[in-house]
């Protein structure tokens, strides 16, 4: 809100539950700009029941621990990604290379707990690298205490078209990486044997040259 913000909407699923095992959100705004909303909630009775909200608290006691973690973390793996001759490109507003680094630097005490990255191969290259990896459990619901993993492709833009995939950005190349509280230490090694196990079609990769 100190940006100018009049409202802001968090998912309580992601971070702030903090254990991928509720669903809940939360706006926060002026008491007046809040009313309707209020009004709406009343009507639609979408209410937290009393064991979601029990879990959402317990969660918060853990947040700032837990996110401090997950952004040292995630940073250390996207230094350790970009770093990488079959990784094609790192997306994390941490690293010097994302066009937003500047306003990240700015606005963010920390980048976030995910890393997104490309891998020089096609879809089947990146479910083998996917299946490879050990540590992360291959599933949505991010910002837990456990590392989890997707192929984009196929997990969360699996119902929209191909041309609406393309023209998010989305290609069969793309994962998204949920860093949890895990050593930072066994991801990476854990990273790096599966890249290292991609096998005869990754055998001559080639660095882009821009
Ligand atoms: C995040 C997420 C949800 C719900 O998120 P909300 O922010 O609570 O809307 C539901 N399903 C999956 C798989 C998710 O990753």
């Amino acid at each position: 809100m100190s940006l100018g913000a009049d409202f802001v909407v968090h998912s309580a699923t992601k971070y702030l539950s903090g254990h991928n095992d509720l669903l809940a959100g939360v706006v926060v705004g002026s008491a007046a700009g809040l009313e309707p909303i209020r009004k709406l909630q009343a009507v639609q009775g979408n209410v937290s029941d009393p064991h979601n909200a029990y879990l959402l608290g317990r969660g918060l006691k853990t947040l700032p621990l837990r996110v401090e973690r997950q952004n040292e973390s995630a940073l250390k793996l996207a230094h350790f990604l970009e770093g990488q001759p079959y990784v094609a490109r790192v997306y994390y507003p941490g690293l010097s290379s994302h066009p937003s680094h500047a306003v990240a630097r700015r606005q963010m005490k920390g980048f976030g707990g995910v890393v997104s990255f490309e891998l020089r191969g096609d879809g089947k290259a990146t479910s083998r690298f996917v299946d490879a990896l050990r540590w992360p459990s291959i599933a949505s619901s991010f910002g837990g205490v456990d590392s989890l993993v997707e192929q984009t492709w196929l997990i969360s833009y699996a119902d929209t078209s191909v041309e609406q995939r393309a023209a998010l950005g989305v290609g069969e190349n793309l994962v998204r990486y949920s860093v949890g509280l895990e050593d930072p230490d066994d991801l990476i090694a854990d990273l790096d044997q599966a890249l290292g196990a991609l096998g005869p079609a990754w055998a001559a990769p080639k660095r882009a040259t821009t």
